[in-house]
């Protein structure tokens, strides 16, 4: 709490608040009653305001560069942390920890896939961290990813291989997972990015749907046993597969159910109007077709040709 007090502290102090508070002391010296106002105070009021505003536009140039210096700086540090995760995770298998070498291998490669898988947190969390990295250590260390590759049952015909984790945070880059607890496929494929979900149900009419619409009150659903909306597995105990309407695949930005998302040239003005609800029903059909193209790949050929 002291951090965010002083950090309220150095931005009343700062360069640009006193540039501010400089215009406005200027500019309110210059009042006076608009009929007793001198043309000459009038002209000089136009000067100051021409003035601030060329120096706004300055400082905008300027924080637009620091922005983009930042925005530079975390897609590289984002691009060699998931670098150092995926070398860390793919590596092959290790020998049986026999020798004391093999223990120190496995004990850095889980402390630097630690660090990359934590590199977005507050320092303010470091004590969390610490047990977060704990188990991250003890679960990679435990791990052997072939041993929990195991086949998920997605209908009567079909499986898809996933490796078993018991909760997101534990599945692996690049890998598809399969959360026994919340039922669902996962897939990092950042370390900030995580797409989840299962093959839902396609409605094509507009009635009787069922777990399309995401429920507004998740874990504090009254009427759970009639609800008709979808309820978040990772939120509230639930065994709701997202379904879809036919039309949430057709792109049409300016009506809710469809697609608003994912048109090339329009990608930088759709983004505005889209709320976690729209990332999260685009997310699951996104997984929804990932898990449809891996059946199409490995089935089409077996059953078809
Ligand atoms: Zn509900």
């Amino acid at each position: 709490m002291s951090s965010d007090r002083e950090g309220g502290k150095a931005s009343q102090d700062s360069v640009i608040n006193n540039f501010i508070l400089g215009f406005k002391n200027k500019y309110d010296s210059l009042y006076r009653d608009p009929e007793t106002s001198s043309l000459k105070e009038f002209k000089q009021k136009k000067k100051l305001l021409d003035q601030f505003k060329s120096e706004i536009d300055y400082i905008k140039h300027d924080l637009m560069k620091a922005f983009k210096l930042y925005d530079d700086c975390k897609q590289t540090f984002d691009h060699q942390a998931n670098e150092i995760t995926k070398i860390l995770i793919d590596e092959p298998e290790l020998p049986p920890p026999s020798t004391s070498a093999s223990t120190n291998k496995k004990q850095n490669w889980a402390s630097l896939v630690a660090l990359a898988e934590n590199h977005n947190h507050d320092d303010s969390d470091e004590a969390k961290e610490d047990s977060n990295d704990t188990k991250i250590k003890r679960k990679i260390r435990e791990d052997n990813l072939q041993q929990n590759l195991i086949q998920v049952k997605v209908s009567n015909r079909f499986t898809i291989p996933a490796f078993k984790v018991d909760s997101a945070k534990e599945a692996p880059l690049y890998r598809l997972a399969y959360c026994d607890t919340t039922r669902e496929f996962i897939l990092r494929v950042t370390t900030d990015v995580i797409i989840r979900g299962n093959i839902g149900e396609i409605f094509t009419e507009s009635n009787g749907l069922m777990n399309v619409r995401i429920c507004t009150y998740q874990d504090k659903c009254k009427n759970r046993k009639s609800c008709h909306f979808w309820h978040d597995p990772t939120k509230t105990t639930s065994d709701d597969v997202m379904n879809f309407t036919a039309k949430s695949w057709m792109y049409e930005p300016e009506t809710v159910g469809r697609r608003r998302f994912g048109n090339h040239k329009t990608l930088d003005e759709d983004i505005a109007g889209l709320t976690s609800d729209d990332v999260t029903i685009l997310t699951r059909q996104t997984m929804h077709d990932i898990l449809c193209c891996i059946i199409l790949q490995r089935y089409v050929n077996r059953f078809n040709n």
